[in-house]
């Protein structure tokens, strides 16, 4: 069979359940274009040992962070699952993450976090540690970080160096990701074929004429908010305006 186009809209690897397949993939490489390294992207977080045991009865619980890796930043919603971290914060931030990497989580995003919990040893020096964090954070949250971290004390008890700890600990929350849920439930696939080698007008692959890809198959992912679906739709129309 012949054709004079071919347009390759098979989407990426998230979601197998759901009939996402290696397809383009493979076709791509068999006209010998280049396929950069797939991995999932917005996509939640996973965490294991102590740092699930410590944090996943909170599942369902979100709070405003501020997450950063690799030289990304998101403030946005985090939410506590009964595998890791998700909401839309730790899904943008995904996105910029390899296992290794360092992911921060500032849980205090819109405050200096060391001029306020000296100033509120100051005020309420005789209130708890976990009522005072209770007023900024999740009081479920605020309570099993006075338990598990820094005890149950009045402010007044702690000293400048713990509170410098404590500051520490609400701007650079100490979380470990052990890796990412993966293709199963990420929103977007991460690389895919190499936009070198497509037209940026039409999509046509420079190797082979009228052959072309769009979409999530194509080596280009969005953030949050319908980018993916706009690249879609958009690369879909512009490959058919020539087809
Ligand atoms: C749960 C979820 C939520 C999302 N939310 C958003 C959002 O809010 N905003 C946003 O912008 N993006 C979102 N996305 C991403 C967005 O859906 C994709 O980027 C977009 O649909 C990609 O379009 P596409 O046409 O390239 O591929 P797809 O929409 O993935 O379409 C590819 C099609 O090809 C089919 N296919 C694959 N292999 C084969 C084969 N071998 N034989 C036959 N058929 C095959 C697939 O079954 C699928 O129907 C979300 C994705 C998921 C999974």
């Amino acid at each position: 069979m012949t054709t004079e186009a071919l347009v390759i809209a098979s989407g990426g690897l998230s979601i197998p359940r759901m009939g996402a397949t290696g397809f383009g993939y493979r076709i791509a490489e068999q006209f010998g274009h280049r396929v950069l390294p797939t991995r999932a992207g917005l996509v939640p977080f996973t965490t294991s040992g102590k740092h699930l045991e410590r944090w996943s009865e909170l599942s369902g619980l979100s709070l405003p962070v501020r997450a950063e890796c690799n030289a990304a930043s998101f403030s946005n919603a985090m939410l506590f699952t009964h595998r890791g971290l998700s909401g839309p914060a730790m899904l943008q931030v995904s996105s910029y993450w390899q296992p290794g990497d360092d992911l921060r989580i500032n849980l205090l995003p819109d405050i200096d976090a060391q001029e306020w919990i000296t100033s509120q040893r100051q005020q309420r020096p005789d209130a708890a540690l976990h009522n005072v964090l209770a007023d900024v954070l999740p009081r479920r949250f605020a309570q099993r970080i006075g338990d598990l971290e820094f005890g149950e004390r009045p402010m007044r008890q702690y000293d400048p160096p713990q509170l410098k700890r404590i500051a520490d600990y609400l701007s650079r929350w100490p979380i470990v990701a052990s890796g990412t849920e993966g293709y199963r439930t990420a929103e977007v696939t991460l690389g895919g074929v190499d936009t070198d080698e497509l037209s940026s007008t039409t999509f046509e692959s420079k190797r082979v004429p009228g052959l072309h890809f769009i979409g999530e198959v194509v080596d280009v992912t969005g953030w949050l908010g319908g980018y993916n679906f706009q690249w879609a739709w958009a690369s879909g129309h512009a490959a058919g305006e020539v087809c």
